[in-house]
């Protein structure tokens, strides 16, 4: 049996081990922090990302490597690969690190973005603003998630608190101002692409943030043939550039007449949870396949999926399970506000008997405003 060491022990190491159990894979984590959630699946060793003795140790262990978080060092994952094969690549983990990489690497393969400009001081703000224009979007380069890193500007007077908030990170992780875009909505392709080269992708998902983290995805989303190739186009051109093996999201804004690139995950991702329940295989089981150089599964879906978040604290089991197509996802983590404890992923076969299922889910759980927008969705589409 092969063990699959994992950089990071969170919820999505926690699923891939769930999904690669019935493979007879065995797992090795590595995380720093020691209540790192699926060390309740599978044996953590505990230590910080930049220690090369345990790095050392932990590839002893294990017959290959991968992450569940983009946030691993560069140099890190480096020092796995010289003693084992480690997939994604480091190219697509420092590309994806970096948003102003990231987006010029999306601009030169021909996948459009919002405008952005890197921000060095003061004065470059002015100027990114002056040239894209406001409303716009200060963020860091480097290591945001869930919104955080990021300052909304909606016009002039809002440079000063900008540079207050963010200002002082400029030398460490960089700046880039990014051109607000009043999107009509938010979809995500997530995608595999093999050892071979064989790639896929899952049906294209809607999703809706709420103060810039996941709240819901409705997959499939309705597209237009045309929209699906396009974004499955990005993601594979995308894929092929960085030589990527393993799952990804690409984050899409539809603007309309055209979809924008936002960032893409060198990982499983959050909106790809629904594959669970509702594609033929998960996104979780494919992300293995696609390591271990075995045959992708079919990323077919089952019907309609909703998932909903869980942010903070989870509902109670038993009321949650009384929800018909209802699927429970509870990550072991102690509660804490605004933390992604756990999720629900609801399937039915019909976006209709999926918008009965979501309203029910609304009122038993008490959700009705997160469950809202996809309801309108489902009822008006
Ligand atoms: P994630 O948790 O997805 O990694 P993140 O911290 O990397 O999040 P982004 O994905 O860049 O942040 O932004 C979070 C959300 O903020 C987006 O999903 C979108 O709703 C909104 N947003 C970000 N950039 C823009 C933009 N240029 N125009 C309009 N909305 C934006
Ligand atoms: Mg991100
Ligand atoms: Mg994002």
């Amino acid at each position: 049996a092969s063990t699959v060491g994992i950089l990071g022990g969170g919820q999505l190491a926690r699923m891939m081990v769930l999904a690669g159990l019935p493979l007879g894979l065995r797992f090795a984590l590595l995380d720093p922090a020691p209540d790192a959630c699926a060390g309740q699946a599978a044996p953590l060793r505990v230590a910080a990302w930049d220690d090369a003795d345990a790095l050392a140790r932990f590839a002893d262990g294990i017959d290959l490597a991968t992450f569940d978080f983009e946030n691993v060092p560069a140099a890190s994952l480096d020092l796995l690969a010289a003693r084992v094969p480690a997939h994604p690549g480091r190219d697509a983990l420092a590309t994806a690190q970096d948003r102003l990489v990231e987006k010029t690497r999306f601009n030169a393969l021909g996948i459009p973005t919002p405008g952005f400009m890197a921000v060095d001081d003061r004065a470059g703000l002015a100027a990114a603003a002056r040239s894209l224009g406001l409303p716009a979007i200060l963020k860091t380069r480097r290591f945001g998630y869930d919104g955080k890193g990021q300052f909304r500007l909606r016009g002039e007077a809002d440079l000063d608190a900008a540079w207050a908030a963010l200002g002082d990170q400029a030398a460490s992780v960089g700046l880039i101002l990014e051109a607000f875009v009043p999107f009509r909505r938010e979809l995500s392709v997530v995608a595999v692409r093999a050892r071979s080269g064989e790639f896929a992708a899952w049906p294209i998902t809607e999703n809706w943030h709420v103060d810039g983290v996941l709240s819901a995805s409705l997959a499939p989303a309705e597209v237009s043939p045309g929209q699906e190739a396009e974004a499955i186009g990005h993601a594979r051109r995308l894929a092929e550039s960085l030589g990527y093996v393993g799952v990804f999201a690409l984050e899409l804004f539809d603007a309309g007449e055209r979809l924008l690139a936002n960032e893409m995950a060198p990982r499983v991702h959050n909106s790809g949870h629904w594959t669970i329940e509702g594609a033929r295989t998960s996104q979780f089981e494919n992300h293995l396949r696609a390591v271990l150089g075995w045959p992708l599964g079919d990323t077919g879906a089952r019907g309609v999926s909703c998932l909903l978040n869980f942010l903070g604290r989870m509902p109670d089991a038993g009321t949650a399970l009384a929800v018909p197509g209802l699927h429970l996802h509870d990550y072991g983590k102690a509660p804490r506000a605004g933390r992604k404890v756990g999720h629900a992923t609801l399937c039915a076969s019909s976006p209709a008997e999926l918008a009965d299922r979501l309203e029910h889910a609304g009122r038993a759980l008490d959700r009705a405003a997160q469950v809202a927008p996809v309801l309108a969705r489902l009822r008006h589409a």
